[in-house]
Formats: C-alpha cells, structure tokens, sequence
C-alpha cells in the first residue's frame, strides 16, 4: 500500500476487482501473519472468506489504476476467523501492518464502531438513517444528525536554553512503562483554545509557564477517537513542581541525557526526534 488513499463515502456502483477490507470481530482486525509481518485481506467480496457481516462501511479508495476500493466490516461477536486467518488488536499490529495501511486500520475502527454504536439517535432513540453523501446519520423522527466523533488532544515540546546546551522538558506518568519518560499532554476542555490547552496541561502538570507555541503537526490516534495536535513551546518561567496525581517525575534533559522515549507509533517520539535532530 504505497499510493494515496482518498476518503468516500459513496461505493461505487458495481464492484471493480478486488478491494482492501479491514474486518472487525469487537475491536480485533482480521489479518494473516506473514514472519513477522501482517496484512489485510483483498476481496471482491467478504464471502470470498466464508463471512458475513452485521454491517459493513465504504471508506474511499486507493489511486491505483483501476482505483482499489477499501471497506471496512463489523462481524457478529463471537465470529471464528477463517483458517490461516487471525484476530488481533489494532495496538498489537503497528510496525506489522506497513504504516499507510495501519493508519487506515485506525480509520475502519473508528467509522466500523461509529456505526455500530450510533445505530439510534441519541436524542429521541428512534433508528437513524445513514446519509448518502456525507459521514453522518439523521434521524428521520426529529432531525438530529451525528457525525463521527474526534475528541482533539493537544502534545507539546517545551524546550529551553540550558548551561550544556539545549533542554527538553520531559516527564513520566504513573501508568508508563518503567523507565519511560514523554512530553506533557491532555485532552482540549469545551470552550478552550488549543494554546490555552497546551498553557494550561504544561501548568497543572509541572507549573510550567509556557511561550512562542507554535504548532507541529497532527496525528490520528485511534485508540478511541482522539486527534492530536502536536505543538512545540518555550520555557517562559517557573520551577518543576509535579502534579502528583498524574506525574510520577520530571526533568529538564539534554540531547545526550534523554532517557527512554515512546515508541515510532506516536508523535511524541516525532516531537522529541526532532529535538534531537536540532541539538546534534
Ligand atoms: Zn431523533
């Protein structure tokens, strides 16, 4: 999976060769083990695997020639995966899956449990219908429309001026694996701005004051629904005083300090990459 992949929501008319299917039994995928590699399976159909599904979801498609139409299906819980075949958790299979067709794996799960889970409408509970040209469902009885939910989380590098040389800002939370240490991070509040959001998280968790936030990049994390945005930031003023409810420890570290860092998967390890590769 190497070409660019474009979101639909619209199948197309007749079916046009095989297509990518992410398949789901809960929340755990259906691949097949390759050594130490994985892969989806690619149908004309999910009967093709002697399966069925409670629903399934178009996603877009992959700008091959002809174009390689992806789904996404929900099977009924409790169903045995064909022979050679497995199911996994999504965590499990980063690194397995190569990158691109991960990342759309975080997208089937996500629409896959949308629509499992907005099957009534939450306000007057009568079935909802899907919407043909858009991501939402509409309830026919009172109008009310869902869209898939994202819940926006911010991450920030926060850095400064050291006695050796450039610091980062790190710290650990009490459920990291031992050893571990990250940048700081929190889920956005109704009614904040992003950068309040990253003032605020580096604050209570450390009393950090925080200036020149300037943003990085984004990330979907699927692990349920969140999108970060990643933010960098410099030291304004204040002393490391640890909120000791979520932070175990924190420490100013230098490129040739750094301690153990998340793994690729996330963009703290991209945020804290790229501070290294700017102090080196
Ligand atoms: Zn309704």
């Amino acid at each position: 999976m190497n070409d660019s992949f474009m979101a639909q929501v619209t199948p197309p008319a007749a079916s046009e060769g095989l297509a990518f299917w992410f398949i789901f039994n809960g929340y755990s995928l259906l691949v097949q083990q390759d050594g130490d590699a994985a892969r989806v399976p690619r149908l004309n159909a999910l009967t093709d695997l002697g399966l069925t599904a409670v629903r399934q979801q178009y996603l877009g498609y992959m700008e091959t020639n002809p174009p390689t139409h992806v789904y996404s299906a929900e099977l009924p819980r409790g169903t045995a995966a064909p022979d050679d075949w497995e199911f996994k958790s999504l965590r499990k299979l980063f690194g397995r899956l190569d990158d691109e067709c991960f990342w759309l794996a975080g997208r089937a799960i996500q629409i896959m449990d949308w629509d499992r889970t907005h099957q009534f409408c939450g306000k007057c509970g009568q079935p909802t219908a899907s919407q043909a040209h858009e991501r939402a469902k509409r309830c026919p009885h009172c109008g009310h429309t869902s869209y898939p939910r994202l819940n926006p989380a911010m991450i920030v590098r926060v850095t400064r001026a050291g006695e050796n040389g450039p610091e980062i800002l790190l710290s650990r939370g009490h459920h990291f694996p031992p050893g571990r240490y990250s940048v700081q991070a929190g889920f956005v509040e109704p009614g904040e701005t992003l950068e309040e959001c990253v003032q605020r998280e580096v604050c209570e968790e450390v009393n950090i004051k925080v200036k020149n936030i300037r943003y990085f990049g984004s990330q979907p994390w699927p692990f349920p629904n969140a999108l970060m945005l990643a933010f960098t930031a410099e030291y304004e003023s204040g002393d490391i005083v640890l909120e000791e409810e979520e932070v175990a420890d924190a420490g100013w570290y230098t490129a040739k300090n750094i301690p153990q860092i998340p793994p690729r998967i996330s963009i703290a390890n991209r945020l804290i990459n790229d501070f290294l590769g700017q102090t080196r």
